[in-house]
């Protein structure tokens, strides 16, 4: 089968990789129908985490076509969505919502779904069956489902965005631009996004966004006070990972606010006294994506969400080089890979 490689910082390749089979008989085997390249992948792209011959791809939805012995809840033949971090969805952890840190947790980069099979352990934890096949137009936002939009769903539901709340949302990628739809339907009143980009902003209004802000650093955090009486915003999700990102969000952020934080974070400091006195909660991590899977599948289905257009550039996985290029050099914010 055909899969992607990145064999060091800025080189992709695709290439011949073995079948996978079932290891343990928790494990199914899948028919990928459309993977896709995660901002986080651009980490090792650009050599700020090591990268040596690695599988790529975290992202996937595609067919069921081989169960181990011990898989129950899903089937050959069914179309499935599973999340970035495999779980068993049964241990204490997983039980309270926070499948990304189940005890048994794997994660699926090491499997690499940038490919045309990939192998999905703990499958009945991890996997979720759609109510039947999808049709054609639903498979980027089911793709979505699979990390950016539950991600984006998470820093809302951290950042406990709700009726009544101004939600301010620090970073214009996918992730950023699904918090502010998560915001959205979970009620929020006033949603203040933070982009410089007219086409993100674009994007952004159209998911929810009330309010643009350009500014950055500094300047962006006295915007958003100057845009809620003084106070800061009550929720705040951060969707970087920078160290500007993240004093971003909790400066914005008001006392008793809450930050809902899922960038990745790379070379983050906090000052403890400055976090004392800022009064707000920090909630955040690896999104237990897994938790809100049935739920946003639905939505998916009745067409009540579109998070699919956070998908500017769709590329055959023959051409995911191109694709890697594409989002390095911000020419788009997220590639879909066909198979
Ligand atoms: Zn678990």
């Amino acid at each position: 089968m055909r899969g992607v490689i990145m064999y060091a910082p800025g080189d992709v390749r695709v290439e011949d990789r073995e079948h996978p089979t079932i290891l343990e008989p928790t494990d199914a085997i899948i028919r990928v129908s459309a993977s896709c390249i995660c901002g986080s992948d651009l980490w090792p792209y650009r050599g700020a985490e090591p990268v040596d011959h690695n599988p790529m791809g975290h992202e996937y939805v595609g067919v069921v076509t081989e169960i181990g012995h011990d898989v129950e809840t899903v089937k050959v033949g069914d179309f499935v969505v599973g999340s970035f971090f495999a779980s068993d969805n049964t241990c204490e952890i997983c039980q309270a919502g926070y499948q990304s840190r189940c005890v048994h947790a794997e994660l699926m980069g090491t499997i690499g779904t940038q490919a045309e099979f990939a192998r999905i352990p703990l499958a009945d934890g991890t996997l979720v069956a759609t109510p039947g096949q999808p049709d054609a137009d639903l498979i980027p936002s089911l793709l979505a489902a699979s990390d950016v939009l539950g991600t984006g769903w998470f820093a809302a539901v951290a950042a406990e965005a709700g009726p009544g709340k101004t939600v301010a949302v620090v970073g214009d990628g996918a992730v950023g631009l699904l918090g502010i739809l998560a915001a959205r339907e979970l009620g929020a009143e006033r949603i203040i996004a933070m982009s410089r980009h007219a086409d993100r902003q674009a994007l952004a209004r159209e998911f929810g966004a009330t309010d643009i802000v350009e500014e950055r650093g500094e300047e962006g955090v006295e915007r958003i006070k100057e845009l809620t009486d003084g106070m800061g915003a009550h929720s705040v999700i951060e969707a970087v990972g920078t160290q500007e990102s993240m004093m971003q969000a909790i400066r914005a952020t008001r006392p008793g606010g809450h930050v809902g934080y899922v960038g990745v974070s790379h070379d983050v400091s906090l000052d403890g006294l400055e976090l004392f006195f800022s009064g707000i909660h920090l909630h955040g991590g690896p999104a237990p994506v897994r938790r809100f899977l049935p739920e946003l599948i639905q939505l998916i289905w009745d067409r009540k969400i579109d998070p699919g257009q956070v998908f500017d550039l769709t590329l055959p996985l023959e051409d995911a080089a191109e694709g890697y290029k594409a989002m390095d050099e911000r020419r788009a914010t997220k590639v879909l890979l066909t198979l």
